[in-house]
């Protein structure tokens, strides 16, 4: 095990932020998928983590803590993954709790636009969709769905819940050098998620003067030219190569978990950056 040819994914999520799986069922498809070493990674949410990572290493897959955090560059939301920092850091959780405040305070104005557009909804039931995970527009589409308000979930977010949309609001989110600062207090480093969704390569390069570290190269939306171009980013850069399906699960797709994989190659470079040790 460990070795060069080790199945990696680094980039899943549980039903504690958007995936519809819990942690143990994400490991467990994991290990049947033959991976062998993943990191979890909830949107802004880490509490899927303690029982992830033990359950991992009672079977024999390593779970390395990580978190996919909405950041603001440029007015843009842009995801930032992290990995190998610790998750009980005081800092951080303040972060975590702060954040977890504010999208519950957006979840409240999201229900209140749409009461105001005649499309009733109770707050209640947006949080008991959401469970344990952390509360976002796709939980408020499910509930659109179920009570018929609307044909589908795409439909959702096309009439109301969209960028731009009649009763969207803008998500809370600190920027990116703040956010990168927060993750190496923390022990941790930093690696740009799916840079080939909504970034140019310009914004590549103002990120890592931030500071961030590594580059998500395989992810199901890059092509294979993609993957190529970011490839010497990485290179010329010295980023460290990240990688992984998105894994969520559900009506999101249960197909990628095992295709989008990595090399051990990246774990050890993020673990000697990091001086990781499991704990
Ligand atoms: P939130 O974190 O609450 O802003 O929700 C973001 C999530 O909503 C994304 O990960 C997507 O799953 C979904 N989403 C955002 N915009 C759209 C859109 N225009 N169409 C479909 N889904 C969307
Ligand atoms: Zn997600
Ligand atoms: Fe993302
Ligand atoms: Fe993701």
């Amino acid at each position: 095990m460990n070795s060069e040819a080790t199945k990696v994914d680094l980039h899943l999520h549980t039903n504690h932020s958007d995936g519809y799986h819990s942690p143990v069922e994400v490991v467990d498809k994991a290990i049947w998928r033959g991976i062998e070493t993943i990191a979890i990674t909830d949107h802004d949410e880490v509490s899927a983590l303690p029982l992830a990572i033990e359950y991992g290493s009672t079977n024999g897959i390593e779970v390395l803590p990580g978190i996919e955090l909405s950041v603001r560059y440029k007015g843009l939301d842009v995801h930032i993954l992290a990995y190998c920092f610790d998750y009980e850091n005081e800092e951080f959780i303040k972060y975590i709790n702060l954040f977890k405040k504010q999208r519950l305070k957006r979840a409240q104005q999201i229900v209140d636009k749409l009461t105001d557009l005649e499309v009733h909804i109770e707050f209640d039931e947006v949080l008991d969709i959401a469970g344990s995970g952390t509360v976002g527009r796709p939980h408020i589409a499910n509930l659109l769905v179920a009570k018929k308000q609307v044909n589908n979930f795409q439909e959702a977010f096309d009439k109301y819940l969209g960028d731009g949309k009649p009763a969207n609001v803008e998500k809370y989110s600190i920027d990116i050098q703040n956010a990168v600062s927060i993750i190496g207090r923390a022990g941790g480093i930093c690696s740009i998620a799916h840079p080939g969704i909504n970034l140019q390569n310009s914004d590549i390069l103002d990120l890592i003067k931030f500071g961030v570290q590594g580059l998500e190269v395989i992810h199901p939306r890059h092509s294979q030219e993609r993957v190529r171009q970011y490839r010497n980013v990485v290179e010329e850069y010295q980023l460290v190569e990240t990688g992984g399906s998105d894994f969520h699960g559900g009506e999101k797709g249960e197909n990628n978990l095992g295709n989008y994989t990595i090399t051990y190659q990246s774990v050890n470079e993020i673990k000697r950056r990091t001086g990781f040790e499991r704990k």
